[in-house]
């Protein structure tokens, strides 16, 4: 397959093309991009919100939405370490996650004297949740053009989730682990109130999955309006771009506290067990690698080489599908 001579978006990716050397569009329009992100401006946004919560008393200063993956934790170290938060960490279980994962959870919480919440949905609801995702159309070409089905669920979910027990504790504070690729690159991602985005927009977004799936849908992957009316409502930060993200340091960090990659998942997560089949479903039915586009940010921004970008779309893996077949039998049997 013909991929870009210098990021790997794939000549099947959405709207793409390709100039005489080979080079696409989207590396093109980036190369033009004049208007980044003012970091500096965002970092002395971060810092304002930071001594607003630490000036009043409260039990957290901040609940981290944490995966056990390499980025969270190393998150939940820096915030603890360097900036001196009283953290919560949150974890959504969807059910999938590896068991290797939460061997880590356990070890580095521990190391680190984090106190730990886990939600837990009923399985039934994810299942169902799951594999309405993974059909073709549940979201738009804007969307699953950066990941797939099954994981922009779960990010809602994580997301939905990890508010609402902000709101439910009085947390001020919504921590996010996304790296660099996963983010879109503008300032509005990086410090955001969830609920600037009209309700009934949302709403729209998880309709087609509700009218295949029934209304109660919409608990699990967004607020209420009795939520969304929260007041003061919570930050949501994702803060990687501000802190820093070099992953070489980060597995340098997190090793010291005790975690170890989990062998039972795919070559591209660190922590479930679902994502193998979101990248099998996603190829199936839209021709390119759901990390297509998170690799060639990657490689943009000179995280990781083009070879080893290559190397993480070069999936699906036999482990990858493998494991998307387990998983997918075990979300139809239920
Ligand atoms: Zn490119």
């Amino acid at each position: 397959m013909k991929r870009c001579t210098r990021c790997v978006l794939p000549e099947t990716y959405p709207g793409i093309t390709f100039d005489s050397d080979g080079v696409c569009s989207l590396c093109r329009q980036a190369e033009n991009r004049s208007a980044l992100p003012s970091y500096e401006k965002l970092r002395v946004r971060l810092s304002e919100l930071l001594e607003d919560c630490k000036s009043v008393k409260h039990r957290y200063d901040a609940l981290v939405a944490f995966s056990g993956g390499k980025d969270s934790t190393f998150l939940i170290h820096t915030l603890k370490e360097k900036y001196g938060l009283s953290l919560l960490a949150c974890t959504f279980d969807n059910g999938y996650m590896s068991e290797a994962s939460f061997r880590n959870m356990r070890t580095v919480l521990n190391a680190m004297n984090v106190d730990h919440l886990i939600v837990k949905p009923r399985a039934d609801m994810m299942n169902k949740i799951f594999l309405g995702s993974s059909e073709p159309g549940t979201y738009p070409p804007h969307l699953t053009g950066f990941g797939s089905g099954i994981c922009i669920s779960c990010i809602r979910m994580v997301t939905t989730m990890s508010l609402r027990v902000a709101i439910e504790k009085g947390i001020p504070l919504v921590m996010l682990g996304n790296s660099p690729g996963q983010l879109i690159q503008s300032e509005n991602e990086i410090i955001f109130q969830d609920n600037k985005i009209p309700y009934e927009l949302r709403k729209n977004l998880f309709r087609p999955l509700a009218d295949r799936l029934g209304d109660e849908v919409y608990d699990y992957v967004m607020l209420s309006k009795e939520e969304y009316r929260t007041r003061p409502f919570p930050y949501t930060v994702n803060a990687f771009p501000l802190i820093g993200y070099d992953e070489r340091n980060i597995y340098e960090t997190i090793s010291s506290l005790g975690w170890v990659r989990p062998e039972d998942v795919d070559p591209n997560s660190s922590n479930c067990r679902l994502n193998s089949l979101g990248i099998v479903k996603h190829l199936e039915h839209y021709g390119f690698h759901p990390y297509d586009y998170e690799m060639s940010l990657l490689v943009q921004q000179g995280i990781i080489t083009r070879e080893e970008a290559l190397r993480r779309v070069e999936d699906p893996a036999e482990t990858t599908l493998i494991l998307s077949e387990e998983v997918e039998k075990s979300l139809m049997s239920s």
